[in-house]
């Protein structure tokens, strides 16, 4: 037997314990990395699960990544369905029951809508009233009023669509955004503020009468301002208001699913009353297209809010066509000098006259008069 020198072995007992330290290490980072790992896990779910139940927008513009699968399971990669045949399939109100009733000992919706598909298909072809009314009309209670059938909905949304003479987009809007909204369990009303006479369109001002004329007939404790010609093309685009002023159409066709500028606020849009009325509503002075959607936007800056919004991939829409209405050239004048009338100018001088109310099956409308650009 070969004699290992003394010296040898010494060598071989300090690699021995040299090696057997490094195991040590090795398993030591192992366990840190696995930790590391099984918190993050754990935080990710945990935030999942907060999140989802607050309704908040899931990200902001400057975060413009996917957000997590809210709906708890795979979402259709591609639209499917006819309009009708999912309506059909969903268990809805009965036109029996009240809006604002209680809801007796039915449970809370759950925080996320269990029939959402994800990316729909948007149907742009017009369906005549009759039809409509049959299909949609058996759901809703007069007004268009709707509520989920099994549970109780977390608020009460009013829709305010600014309307005059566009009858095809109003019946294509009606057709794709129902069965949206009841697939999101909202309880929710369409009110379709239709304005008087041939003056200049003031599209601010009939969302300031909406507004006024929905709290009439519900507490709504949140507002969705919508243009008619824009459809939803995604249904986790919730119609509901998170803790902030929401911009809802971020992605639009004609704009090639790009946000045309940052501050933009038109389209489609949610606040909380306690928003709107903070803001003091709309300006009502822009007579004519264009300006009242960035004055918003400044009103909402003003009073240190934020524009919220939902990711491109789910705050898309189609624009139906139309021609091009004449632009405001005053616009900019009252845009710049805005901020000296949020206090006056709004929500508390707001002069119109009711002409005529109708709950209709699908919505209702609310035929306004309220003056020219002249009288205010
Ligand atoms: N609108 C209307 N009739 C009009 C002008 C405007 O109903 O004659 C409403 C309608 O809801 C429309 C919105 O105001 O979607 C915004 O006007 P428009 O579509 O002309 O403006 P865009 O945002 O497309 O430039
Ligand atoms: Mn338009």
């Amino acid at each position: 037997m070969p004699t290992i020198p003394a010296s040898k072995l010494g060598q071989n007992n300090v690699s021995a314990s040299q090696s057997s330290c490094c195991i040590r290490l090795h398993v030591f980072y192992k366990v840190v990395i696995a930790s590391v790992i099984i918190l993050v896990i754990l935080q990710y779910c945990f935030s999942a699960i907060t999140e989802s139940h607050k309704y908040e927008p899931w990200f902001s513009i400057s975060h413009p990544q996917n957000p997590p699968n809210a709906l708890g399971k795979p979402i259709a990669s591609s639209p499917t369905g006819s309009l009708f045949e999912r309506h059909e399939n969903e268990s809805q109100s009965s036109a029996s029951t009240n809006a604002t009733d209680s809801g007796g000992n039915l449970p809370k919706c759950p925080p996320v809508p269990p029939h959402l598909e994800g990316p729909i298909t948007v149907h742009k072809e017009d369906v005549s009233t009759e039809v409509l009314e049959r299909k949609l009309g058996q759901s809703l209670q007069p007004g268009g009023f709707g509520k989920p059938a099994n549970c109780l909905a977390k608020e009460s949304v009013a829709i305010i669509v600014p309307y005059r003479a566009r009858e095809t987009h109003l019946r294509v809007l009606l057709a794709n955004l129902h069965p949206l909204l009841r697939r999101q369990q909202l309880q929710y009303a369409i009110f379709v503020v239709e304005q008087a006479g041939n003056g200049p369109f003031n599209r601010a001002m009939l969302m300031n009468v909406g507004y006024k004329e929905a709290l009439r007939l519900n507490n709504f404790t949140c507002f969705i301002f919508h243009d008619v010609d824009l459809l939803p093309e995604d249904d986790r685009n919730i119609y509901s208001c998170p803790e902030q002023p929401r911009h809802m159409s971020v992605a639009v066709d004609v704009f090639s699913y790009k946000l045309p500028y940052a501050e933009i606020f038109g389209g489609v849009s949610a606040m909380r009353k306690e928003q709107f009325e903070l803001v003091n509503g709309f300006s009502n002075l822009f007579w004519g297209w264009g300006g009242e959607d960035d004055d918003m936007a400044n009103r909402i800056k003003f009073h240190k809010l934020h524009i919220s919004r939902y990711p491109t991939n789910i705050a898309r829409y189609k624009m139906l066509s139309h021609k091009k209405e004449k632009a405001n050239p005053t616009r900019y004048k009252f845009l710049y000098s805005g901020k000296r009338r949020f206090k006056t100018d709004g929500l508390n001088s707001l002069k119109y006259s009711l002409k005529k109310r109708e709950l209709k099956p699908l919505y209702t409308w609310l035929y306004v008069d309220i003056g020219s650009s002249k009288s205010s």
